[in-house]
């Protein structure tokens, strides 16, 4: 690989070029493994699923009412028919329905053979076993017909679907009870930095606490993921160097945060370029600009900044689309919201910023946006009140208020 930031005058890697770099280098993972139904959420699907069944199975009502057989009544008049006995839900009526005669019927029960209509309970009169229909009563209605909804041998849903729960719902109801699906991308995470220091222990002078780890494990839930806590690295070129070299045996992917600059204390680059074949860039992103991107044989690495923020932007940006690929899922789609900016933005050119920002939106639609605070790439707090990224392009040299500018949602939205 290239170092394309080897030297200061180079200019800054576009996010764009980078996710390209990224995405080029990525595979989806090619093993499949068969899962139960209801472990199936959120993983992806690697063989069609097609249904051996029609859904419905049998003709049934729509409606709790009375079915008959339409044939040999007059529309224009009133009619009355015997009630001969009742087909309730998983319970059919078993005899043979005559002329002149009716059953009651529940939502879901089978229609008799000879019956073609259904008619709602509150259109009739009861008299005993005597149901009496009104002039006019529509007929050939609330039936539902036998394949409606899934004819047997259809496509059900086909590879890459990343499964939702509407999905486990269908292929339920066409008696699906096992699914094939890729096997997880198998995920390493680290923190390094000799200030870093457990929750539950007291902070020394210089120490924090190590939040960055869990924001990754919040932002690694997904069923596609099987995830590896490795806890925090100190800045030692050796413990590095092993539990890289390590964790890179067995995983898919690692992701560090911290030490990936070029800090006297930051040994990343130095072991990754001895031990993996690693890109360190400088990225035209504001927070966010150190990364470390490649490869430890077949493992994909991700070194991310060290900085809370900038974990949380490039987590989004350049590592959540490569680890969606790797899972075989199809590429992510999200909203283009554009907003009214309610107040001034600063913002100096050079690096593409993703400011934190609250959307609202009034009762007329129109979406409005407006900083969420302090913009520093060590404010959580300003990020935990935002709800979406005010995205000003690297040339922007400020915003007004009242100007147009793109917001991203946080979370993901799957566009179908
Ligand atoms: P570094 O990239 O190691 O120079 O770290 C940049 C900044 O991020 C420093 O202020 C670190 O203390 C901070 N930092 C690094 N790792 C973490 C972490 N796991 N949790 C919170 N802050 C961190
Ligand atoms: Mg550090």
């Amino acid at each position: 690989m290239i170092d394309l930031c080897s030297q200061e005058s180079k200019p800054l890697l576009s996010v764009d070029e980078a996710l390209a770099t990224i995405k080029a280098a990525v595979y989806a993972v090619e093993e499949s493994e068969k899962v139960v139904l209801k472990n199936a959420l959120g993983r992806v699907l690697s063989e069609p699923v097609y249904s051996a069944i029609n859904s419905p199975h049998d003709r049934n009502a729509a409606m709790d009412g009375y079915a008959f057989s339409s044939q040999a009544i007059s529309h224009e008049q009133s009619f009355t028919l015997n009630l001969v006995g009742t087909s309730w839900a998983g319970r059919p009526f078993t005899g043979l329905l005559q002329p002149g005669q009716c059953i009651r019927i529940f939502t879901g029960a089978v229609v008799p053979e000879h019956a073609d209509s259904v008619v709602m309970q509150e259109q009739v009169q009861v008299n005993g076993q005597t149901i009496c229909f009104s002039a006019n009563t529509p007929t050939g209605q609330h039936i539902r017909q036998v394949g409606e909804d899934i004819k047997q041998g259809v496509l059900l849903l086909a590879p890459p679907k990343k499964l939702n729960a509407i999905d486990l719902g269908l292929l339920a109801s066409a008696g699906i009870d096992e699914v094939t699906v890729k096997r997880p991308v198998r995920i390493a995470f680290f923190s390094t930095g000799d200030e870093l220091t457990a929750l539950g222990q007291p902070l020394a002078s210089g120490q924090i606490y190590d939040s960055n780890r869990y924001t990754l494990c919040g932002l690694l839930t997904d069923a596609c993921y099987r995830v590896t806590d490795r806890g925090v690295i100190a800045d030692n070129r050796q413990l590095l160097e092993e539990s890289f070299i390590e964790a890179a045996k067995n995983h898919d992917v690692i992701i560090t945060t911290g030490g990936a600059s070029v800090g006297e204390a930051d040994y990343v680059k130095e072991i990754l370029e001895r031990c993996g074949n690693v890109n360190f860039w400088k990225l035209a992103i504001k927070p966010g600009k150190p990364l470390a991107f490649g490869k430890i044989g077949d493992c994909c690495f991700f070194g991310l900044p060290g900085n809370p923020v900038a974990v949380i932007v490039t987590f989004k940006y350049l590592v959540a689309p490569a680890l969606r690929q790797l899972s075989g899922a199809p590429e992510a789609k999200s909203f283009q919201l554009t907003a009214t900016c309610t107040m001034p933005l600063k913002k100096a050119p050079g690096r593409q910023d993703y400011q934190r920002g609250i959307l609202t939106q009034d009762q007329t639609g129109e979406f409005f946006v407006a900083s969420s605070g302090k913009q520093g790439s060590n404010i959580l707090s300003s990020m935990s009140h935002a709800n979406c990224y005010i995205v000003l392009p690297t040339e922007c040299t400020g915003v007004k208020a009242g100007d147009k500018v793109r917001v991203d949602l946080i979370g993901d939205i799957d566009l179908i």
